[in-house]
């Protein structure tokens, strides 16, 4: 019997090595007990596998190595004997993972998949808390995982906060990012973390203006936002307040003022994160009696610089469309389901990331007082994020387009593709044919808009 030891229970590298020089010494996956240091579950009469560092590389398929990245975080102890054993079996037969009633490939994708959950549950509901330390501000978030995903996820907290100093503390292990390189420190408690900031305030205060008994869904909400998250959202402590008020209360949606004023407002936000690596708020822009509202996703690049919506290649495309269809975009409101650019810095470029349901979620609060203070006789939503936001549940756009759709509120709606998926047809034939269809659903919604009047 031999041993293989990991650094930490989602040591991939470790794995690796160790893989393959057990497939080296053609160990079989039962004569191979793996450990983690430090948790006392080795095996005493195993011994621990010879150092073989020119042990070849196995050939293995894209997808192993890609389910493996998550299986490995999964807190379960077979994910380790599995993926070893699905490695061995790899070599004799190469399309194994395309068997999906085979039951080790089942099991390993099913970690997979709950890790891969968990990855998403913790990058929408991790809140960080502002502190202030003898390095300025610092802000620190709690959260306890399902699986070992701190490592997983920690590439996405550094290129979403890249230029702040932060920290997640999580139970088994902590990440601290001081500006310039991640450094790993133990696990923490919960008391460990800030408990309140001034910024709870805004989200608390925020949170409970926009609370609409109206779309009251519990169960929605629940799954949107797991009871076992709650205590770490600053507000989730008012949802049972408010759920017990539900059916007494009414919610103005308008919070009072102009346009202007609401976008003045929207200038200054802060509520969700999304604010501090972009630039600028971008709010919608367009004559305040239009009667064709139209939302697209998210500012990008050029928007993020500008300042404005829909200046940028998208942008560009939307104006010649609209023309072909003999609208006005100087008629039109023009806006997007979250007023700030979501990116991922590579090397100097800021590459386009879609917003998540929970910043689509949070931003909706600007999107529904531009529309409160509008009233448009149409609301054109471009993109899946846009009919996610007005509709409040996931769309399928290829299958709901181009077709009236009443929102929640009963206002008219009508869901078409967002330009930028225009671009990025390659085939010239099919973008040609997309673009009229695009042309024809834009012209379709203004006539809408207008026989709504
Ligand atoms: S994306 Fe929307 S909710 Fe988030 S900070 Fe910007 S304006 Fe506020």
């Amino acid at each position: 019997m031999y041993r293989a030891t990991l650094a930490h229970p989602a040591d991939l590298d470790g794995f690796r090595k160790a893989a393959r020089t057990a497939l080296a010494l053609k160990i079989a996956p039962d004569a191979l007990d793996w450990a983690v240091e430090g948790d006392g579950a080795a095996l005493d009469l195993a011994s621990p596998l010879p150092p073989m560092p020119d042990a070849p590389a196995p050939r293995v398929p894209r997808h192993y190595v890609e389910l493996a990245e998550l299986a490995i975080c999964n807190r379960a102890p077979e994910r380790l004997p599995l993926l070893y054993s699905l490695l061995v079996r790899l070599q004799a037969s190469p399309r194994l993972l395309e068997d999906r009633s085979d039951p080790q490939v089942d099991a390993v994708s099913e970690l997979a998949k709950a890790v891969s959950r968990d990855r998403h549950k913790m990058r929408a509901f991790v809140r960080f808390r502002e502190t202030d330390d003898e390095g300025g501000k610092h802000y620190i978030a709690w959260f306890e995982p399902t699986h070992h995903i701190l490592r997983l996820n920690i590439g996405f907290f550094i290129r979403r906060f890249a230029a702040q100093r932060w920290t997640i503390l999580t139970p088994e292990l902590s990440a601290h990012w001081d500006g310039q390189a991640i450094h790993w420190l133990p696990g923490a408690t919960k008391d460990d973390a800030p408990t309140e900031d001034p910024v709870e305030a805004i989200w608390k205060t925020y949170y409970a203006s926009t609370f609409n008994p109206a779309r009251l869904k519990v169960k929605a909400m629940q799954a949107e936002m797991p009871k076992k998250y709650w205590r770490n959202l600053p507000e989730a402590e008012l949802i049972p307040e408010l759920i017990a008020q539900a059916e007494a209360r009414t919610v103005d949606m308008i919070a009072g003022g102009t346009l202007a004023e609401v976008k003045a407002q929207a200038l200054g936000c802060k509520l969700c994160p999304l604010h501090g690596p972009a630039t600028q708020t971008v709010f919608g822009e367009g004559p305040t009696d239009a009667r064709l509202m139209i939302v697209g996703e998210q500012p990008g690049d050029q928007e993020d610089l500008a300042g404005r919506p829909f200046v940028g290649p998208a942008g560009q495309l939307l104006d010649q469309c609209l023309a072909e269809a003999g609208i006005d975009r100087s008629r039109a409101y023009v806006t997007n389901a979250v007023k700030h650019f979501k990116f991922q810095l590579r090397g100097r470029r800021r590459i386009h990331e879609s917003p998540n349901a929970a910043e689509i979620q949070a931003c909706r609060w600007w999107l529904d007082q531009e529309r409160a203070l509008l009233k448009p006789g149409l609301v054109l939503m471009l993109g899946a994020s846009a009919g996610r936001a007005l509709l409040g549940r996931a769309v399928t756009v290829g299958r709901e387009r181009g077709r009236p759709i009443k929102l929640p509120d009963g206002a008219a709606g009508f869901l078409t593709v967002h330009p930028s998926y225009l671009l990025r047809i390659e085939n010239a034939a099919t973008q040609r044919a997309e673009r009229q269809r695009f042309v024809d659903e834009l012209r379709a919604a203004a006539a809408l808009a207008q026989e709504a009047r």
